[in-house]
């Protein structure tokens, strides 16, 4: 079965949005495989980041993700990775619609609340970044 890496940025965290979020992937269907809180080493999250760093704002980035707890997540079912993406909505901000979650949630780009692979082969090295296997149910 499909799997995706899905982190509730520091931001969603310190606004208490983990239980509206997990909400919603489970009324879509999808499993939750495993999850935890935990704080972004800066090393673990320039690997999370690598094809980005090149852009102008991949300092900032590290330094946003690594500035609190984070919920990571693992989830799976068909299509989770581009069906998630859509529930999350587009990165910039004027862009994101309403009913998504950074459409319902997020003001600015730099803070998004979400972030989830783009990918399947994405998703498995994310996963791998953030779990260890018997972690995973
Ligand atoms: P994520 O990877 O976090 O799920 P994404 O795949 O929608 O987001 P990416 O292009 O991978 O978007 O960018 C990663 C993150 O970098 C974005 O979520 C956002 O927080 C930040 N970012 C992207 N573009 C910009 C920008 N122009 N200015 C500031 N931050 C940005
Ligand atoms: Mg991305």
């Amino acid at each position: 079965m499909e799997r995706t890496f899905l982190m509730i940025k520091p931001d969603g965290v310190q606004r208490g949005l983990i239980g509206e979020i997990v909400k919603r992937f489970e009324l879509k269907g999808f499993q939750l495989h495993a999850c935890k809180l935990v704080r972004v080493k800066k090393e673990q999250a320039e690997k999370h980041y690598e094809e980005l760093k090149d852009k102008p704002f991949f300092g900032e980035l590290v330094q946003f993700i690594t500035a609190g707890p984070v919920f990571a997540m693992v989830w799976a079912g068909d299509e989770v990775v581009s069906l998630s993406r859509s529930m999350m909505g587009k990165t910039k901000v004027l862009e994101s619609q309403p009913g998504t979650i950074r459409g319902d949630y997020a003001l600015h780009t730099g803070t998004n609340i979400i972030h989830g692979s783009d990918s399947p082969a994405s998703a498995e090295r994310e996963i791998a970044n953030f779990f260890a296997p018997d972690e995973i149910v």
